[in-house]
């Protein structure tokens, strides 16, 4: 269950990445520049590609890629783990903690600055910014002040006609009772 939470967050932070889908050409190519990088003096990984309902997962030597989920953010989870167990800053440490998070974080970033992928994640980060922009765009301006005042007058006037029929129609009702009682005053003389 922890795993899973662990996961759900990792989502929540990264929605940019995940699911966006990149190539096993792609992937090992972040691989290894990310092994040169964070790694030096390590062999980049060996990597490995499996598929069906077979767990991704990874250490110093050798990361395992589920080809049929594979993901950016999926890449970046694997990798902090190799990265992790060649030099943990933790001596003693559980698989999914906040030190593999960090990594993973550095990792996305990368991606997204660098623009790994070459044929889609440019265009999935663009398109989506543009669906942000547009739904920015097409929220409707904060009322003026002005406008505010108009719409509570609006809403006054409204309650004080409704209170202005409710009482003509007692106002009649009451004349009619009165004309009535007259006429009966009247025929009793
Ligand atoms: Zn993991």
């Amino acid at each position: 269950m922890a795993h899973l939470k662990y996961y759900e967050d990792e989502e929540k932070r990264w929605p940019e990445l995940n699911r966006i889908r990149c190539s096993e050409s792609e992937a090992n190519e972040a691989i290894r520049a990310w092994s040169s990088t964070h790694t030096p003096g390590h062999a980049p990984p060996v990597v490995v590609y499996t598929s069906g309902n077979r767990i991704s997962h990874a250490y110093a030597r050798r990361i395992v890629l589920n080809r049929d989920c594979l993901d950016w953010l999926l890449v970046a989870h694997e990798f902090a783990h190799v990265w992790q167990d060649r030099d943990s800053r933790q001596p003693k440490r559980v698989w999914h903690d906040s030190e593999h998070a960090e990594r993973v974080d550095i990792l996305c970033r990368s991606i997204i600055r660098e623009g790994w992928d070459r044929q889609g994640l440019a265009e999935t980060l663009a398109r989506r910014e543009n669906a942000r922009r547009d739904r920015a765009a097409a929220k409707p301006p904060p009322p003026s002040p002005r406008q505010l005042k108009i719409m509570r007058r609006r809403e006054q006037v409204a309650r004080l006609g409704r209170k202005v029929k409710a009482l003509t129609t007692r106002l009649k009702t009451a004349q009619r009772s009165l004309r009535a009682l007259e006429r009966l005053e009247g025929e009793a003389k």
